[in-house]
């Protein structure tokens, strides 16, 4: 059965990272441009690669039937790659969870590159000169399908969930003044 909420890669990503900012964001409240970490995240997506393939937009529907949405930095489709920028690794386990969302999303579509190899990705930190590869495997689907299901329960609720914690997401975070302001 389809289901009604839309899953993009943003959402999901936030969720990851604070389940707060993925309800806040899916409620459609938007402070992005007021944070400056957020708009050197962006120059540095737009500047780096500029010579470098495009976006990628993806859509699939999940084994549950939720709808799901992703756009990808880069392909680069002749060697099987997709590549995420990012500008430093304090979220290094939710970056390599988008990747593998991504990854899923083809693989949903059944998408793969020559030969019929699954694609890999990589995420790209071209502030470090570093690069780290990206795999998914049936564990990593299977803990996918489960966040999956945690984001969606989360993103019916009519309330927000609590705040983090912990302030070092909180610092970076555009929703810092309407937490703790
Ligand atoms: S400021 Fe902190 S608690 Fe609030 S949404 Fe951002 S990361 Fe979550």
């Amino acid at each position: 059965m389809l289901k009604t909420v839309t899953i993009n890669a943003t959402v999901f990503s936030y969720y990851l990272i604070c389940p707060r900012k993925a309800w806040l964001h899916h409620q459609g409240i938007r402070m992005e441009q007021e944070s400056e970490d957020v708009a050197l995240g962006r120059l540095l997506d737009e500047t780096t690669y500029s010579r470098s393939e495009k976006h990628l937009d993806l859509y699939a529907t999940a084994p549950d039937g939720t709808p799901l949405t992703g756009r990808i930095d880069r392909a680069v489709l002749r060697d099987g790659v997709l590549h995420e920028t990012k500008k430093g690794r304090s979220c290094q386990a939710a970056h390599l969870s988008q990747v593998r969302f991504y990854l899923w999303l083809l693989k949903l579509n059944g998408v793969t590159g020559a030969g019929g190899v699954p694609f890999k990705g990589q995420i790209d930190y071209p502030a470090l000169r570093r690069s780290e590869p990206v795999t998914l495997g049936p564990q990593q689907e299977e803990e996918l399908a489960l966040q999956l299901r945690h984001l969606t329960q989360l993103l019916e609720e009519p309330h927000p969930p609590a705040r983090l914690t912990k302030r070092e997401f909180c610092r970076k975070c555009a929703f810092e003044e309407l937490c703790y302001g």
